[in-house]
């Protein structure tokens, strides 16, 4: 049992609001099987991947976010010569991380190519958790990002402490969900909304938790005795989408999230942006309302203080002069009441502006817009593309807004697809996921 199982009280777990969700496969995969004689040894994988070199960790990368690919193909996209690629893939193979790319079956029909090489989704799992100021949410991925369980914990109050026990809770009865699968894990990622530093896994500033400076990743890593990564949620969702999303095949996005906070993730060239001090992209925090509105973070016109859920229904509450739900404000915006939805004009107004302004700076393709306020989404949507093309300039106004609804399991999902990235590009240097990756101590 590992030592985060060993420590949930069991009278604590009768507490767990969870929902095992089973193995959801991604559309067009290998009907489940899984090969039980050649299922990859978990050590071996885990010290192939941190023993990858360059080429490897490019094929890997390229397998895994474009799917099964003949091997001339593969050599294409990555601009290695075949045997070059060859030589990356036989130590994966030999893991049991990569499979295929053999000669063609003998008695097979004359003249049919090589299997494609691809990965095997089962051989790495990761787990991600979202942290809320009222839950800690989590789920086990396989290594393209399909949930195979998620569970919940509720936090009564968001201290370090508290959260951090909410968490070490959800990763154990994750791990007794996968049973023996759980030494497959190979790294769990926290995402947390506000100022982080994946670097030291600190927590600087997170205006929805109350906290300053708290060392979240130190005291996972102790708590819950694996590698663990802390990162922003936004950014998290955002290196979800680069590998498994939207980002595929597009050079350049955006995400912007509606919700609690108003976030925004960059993929600008290729690459997530994480700046120089680990804040980019924070359009939640741009002044682009007047004064007389203050945000949580304290400063005064940011988007966020007049377009994240809370700011709406203080708006609407104060409007109205008494206490309303989000739910009850939507109810009055869709029956026409004139307050409620001047305050919604005026969101869809300000993040249409915010959005037209990322797109003025960085150029993107599509900017997908996401989270839990998209399903009021109609609401803000002819003030939000209003406002794009009234200060979208030039040629950036022809990037493609686009909407996905959004479940909480996503911000979990995506810190799950954080910590593959780091464990895949551990080794890598300039995109620095090495040093992100926080080790746990070796265990007595
Ligand atoms: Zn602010």
């Amino acid at each position: 049992m590992t030592r985060a199982a060993s420590r949930a009280p069991a009278a604590r777990r009768a507490e767990w609001v969870t929902r095992a969700t089973g193995l959801h496969r991604h559309a067009g995969r290998r009907a489940g099987t899984v090969d039980a004689t050649t299922a990859s040894d978990p050590a071996a994988v885990f010290a192939v991947l941190r023993s990858a070199s360059p080429a490897a960790v490019d094929v890997f990368v390229h397998l895994l976010t474009r799917g099964p690919t003949a091997r001339i193909d593969v050599a294409r996209a990555t601009g290695l010569s075949q045997a070059a690629v060859t030589k990356a893939v036989a130590p994966l193979v030999a893991a049991g991380l990569v499979r295929g790319g053999g000669a063609p079956a003998p008695g097979g029909p004359p003249g049919r190519p090589a299997s494609p090489v691809r990965v095997d989704p089962e051989a790495v799992l990761a787990i991600g958790v979202k942290v809320n100021p009222d839950e800690v949410i989590g789920v086990v991925t396989d290594l393209q990002s399909g949930i195979v369980h998620s569970a919940r914990q509720d936090v009564d109050d968001p201290t370090p402490e508290r959260v951090t026990e909410a968490v070490a809770l959800v990763v154990s009865r994750l791990e007794e969900l996968l049973g023996d699968r759980s030494d497959r894990v190979a790294a769990v990622c926290a995402a947390v909304s506000g100022d982080v530093d994946t670097a030291s896994g600190t927590v600087r500033e997170s205006a929805l938790l109350g906290w300053t400076d708290v060392p979240l990743g130190a005291l996972l890593t102790e708590a819950l005795g694996r590698d663990v990564l802390i990162e922003n949620d936004v950014r998290a969702l955002t290196i979800a989408e680069h590998w498994f999303g939207v980002g595929v095949g597009t050079g350049s996005f955006a995400i912007v999230t509606i919700g609690s906070g108003i976030g925004c993730g960059l993929h600008v060239n290729g690459q997530v942006v994480e700046g120089a001090f680990g804040v980019a992209g924070e359009i939640g925090h741009l002044p682009l309302t007047s004064q007389e509105h203050v945000c949580t973070c304290g400063r005064r016109g940011c988007v966020e203080a007049v377009a994240s859920s809370s700011a709406i229904v203080r708006q609407i509450s104060s409007a109205r002069g008494a206490e309303v739900t989000m739910a009850e404000a939507v109810t009055l915006a869709h029956a026409g009441d004139a307050a409620a939805a001047a305050v919604f004009d005026l969101a869809g107004t300000v993040i249409g502006t915010a959005i037209a302004t990322v797109a003025n700076l960085t150029g993107p393709e599509i900017v997908l817009i996401t989270g839990e306020g998209v399903s009021d989404y109609e609401l803000f949507d002819d003030r939000l593309r209003a406002a794009f093309a009234a200060h979208a300039f030039g040629a950036a106004g022809e990037c493609r807004i686009v909407l996905r609804p959004h479940s909480f399991d996503d911000w979990a999902r995506g810190a799950a697809a954080a910590a593959l990235r780091a464990v895949v590009l551990q080794r890598m240097v300039g995109g620095s996921a090495a040093s992100h990756l926080l080790r746990a101590q070796p265990q007595e």
